[in-house]
């Protein structure tokens, strides 16, 4: 047993543990889990948890279906929503998913994904940091405790208390987020009215990637607890804001900001400029990971702060990618702005990573800032300045990914294939469905 694995044994018996939820996602992002009790924790990190693999959405097909479970002993956190409940506490762990036939990590578990994004970044001297600005709604839930449009309160950006009702609610779901080990930088009341955003701290790209997961599920619960329902679906209400997940990101080299350099544009090195062409370059077909629901795509349009243009700016909000300003050249950094909370933020990040990495290598040079509103450009001019745009909605997505070679093998065949399968199918129902706008529109009128 690892030094780290006999402390999480000790914090098991210190902090009354009873349960323990072993925790991997799906292609999809969902989170999945296998609870164990207790006394199986020295039996998990030795021998691992083993399951069947066929009924998660993309893993396995049923003939092979044995998977396993190897808790990573650093992800140990206790659950602040089932923390004294009467019967002991419960705690979860991150999981690898083992293929039980090969002995290897299994290639359909997007924390692989992303390891081996992170591992190609590290053969080319990099360590990956990433910080994300995670944004949701919350709103109220009817008797039946199902969730409605419902705003949860009436502020907006910025705003304090009394205006602020959910501020009591974000409070609680920061204290549920400090226990479970998250160090938040700030809180705010978003643009739109019942909508928020939390920061937290950066970390290297994998510990972020499982922070968000981690986060989305305290949101949910701790916002429950308050009978509000909170969303992370990208555009839950036409005509307002919706969620972005902004992705800060920068790559160090032997403990220095590989993105800095004080005499480059903005204080960004030439590494950083390929890095943000790289991300460009791929970007209509990152969309397909990075925003890849239908309702992604309904964010992704003018006027209302979301990305629609395939630009960068220093400063300018309608831009893909923004430069922000940093005090320090550690802090030096890239933000794109066209992820939605909606995405797995493992597959989310495997492919911004490998875009970037692929400009750094192809040594792009990066198109000048635009630094006017882009939204208000025409096509002529949006042409004049080689301006391209987002896919219009996930079918396009889904074309640019399959035409994109770095970004399709950014995912690895198992899960690109399982990956372009699921998002076809949903497309598809989609565009048979009868939306109520049509009904609106058209009912009475034919
Ligand atoms: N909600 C906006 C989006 O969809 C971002 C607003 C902001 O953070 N300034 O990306
Ligand atoms: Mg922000
Ligand atoms: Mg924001
Ligand atoms: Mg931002």
């Amino acid at each position: 047993l690892s030094a780290e694995a006999e402390e999480v044994l000790d914090e098991i018996e210190e902090k009354n543990v009873d349960f323990l939820r072993l925790q991997f996602t799906d292609i999809l992002g969902t989170i999945k889990n296998v609870s164990i009790t207790a006394d199986q924790a020295e039996k998990a990190f030795t021998e691992g948890i083993y399951f069947d693999g066929s009924s998660i959405n993309g893993f396995v097909r049923i003939q092979e279906s044995d998977m396993r479970l190897d808790p990573d002993p650093s992800t140990f956190a206790v659950l602040p929503w089932r923390e004294d409940v009467e019967g002991g506490s419960s705690a979860r762990l991150i999981c690898d998913v083992i293929n039980t036939s090969t002995g290897e990590p299994f290639e359909g578990d997007p924390r692989r994904v992303l390891k081996n994004a992170v591992d190609r970044a590290e053969e080319m001297g990099f360590e990956v940091n990433a910080a994300p600005e995670p944004e949701f709604f919350l709103f109220k839930e009817d008797e039946d405790g199902n969730a409605t449009t419902e705003f949860g309160d009436k502020g907006g950006y910025f705003d304090l208390a009394p205006k602020d009702l959910a501020s009591d609610v974000r409070r609680d779901i920061i204290y549920g987020l400090e226990k479970m080990g998250f160090d938040i930088e700030a809180s705010h009341h978003e643009v739109a009215q019942g909508q928020h955003e939390i920061n937290f701290t950066y970390d290297d790209a994998l510990t972020t990637a499982d922070n968000v997961a981690t986060f989305r599920s305290v949101v949910r619960a701790i916002a429950a607890q308050h009978d509000l329902h909170a969303t992370f679906m990208p555009k839950p209400v036409p005509k307002i804001n919706g969620s972005g997940m902004h992705t800060h990101m920068s790559l160090f080299k032997d403990g220095e900001n590989a993105f800095y350099d004080e005499d480059g544009q903005f204080g960004l090195s030439d590494t950083a400029q390929s890095y943000i062409a790289g991300i460009l370059d791929h970007a209509p077909a990152i969309a397909a990971v990075t925003n890849p629901t239908v309702n992604s795509y309904k964010r992704l349009v003018p006027g209302y702060e979301a990305p629609v243009y395939v630009a960068w700016s220093d400063r300018n909000r309608s831009a893909l990618i923004r430069k922000p300003a940093a005090r320090t050249p550690a802090a030096a950094r890239v933000e794109a702005r066209f992820p939605d909370p909606s995405c797995n933020p493992y597959l989310a990040f495997a492919a911004l990573i490998h875009a970037g990495l692929d400009g750094i290598e192809r040594d792009l040079d990066c198109q000048d800032p635009i630094r006017e509103n882009i939204y208000e450009f025409d096509e002529a001019k949006r042409e004049e300045y080689g301006i391209g745009t987002l896919p219009e909605n996930l079918g396009e997505a889904i074309e640019e990914l399959e035409n994109d070679e770095v970004i399709s093998s950014a995912l690895g065949d198992h899960v690109y294939e399982n990956f372009v399968e699921a998002k076809t199918q949903e497309h598809k129902e989609y565009l048979v469905s009868v939306s109520e706008w049509e009904i609106e529109q058209y009912l009475e009128k034919f």
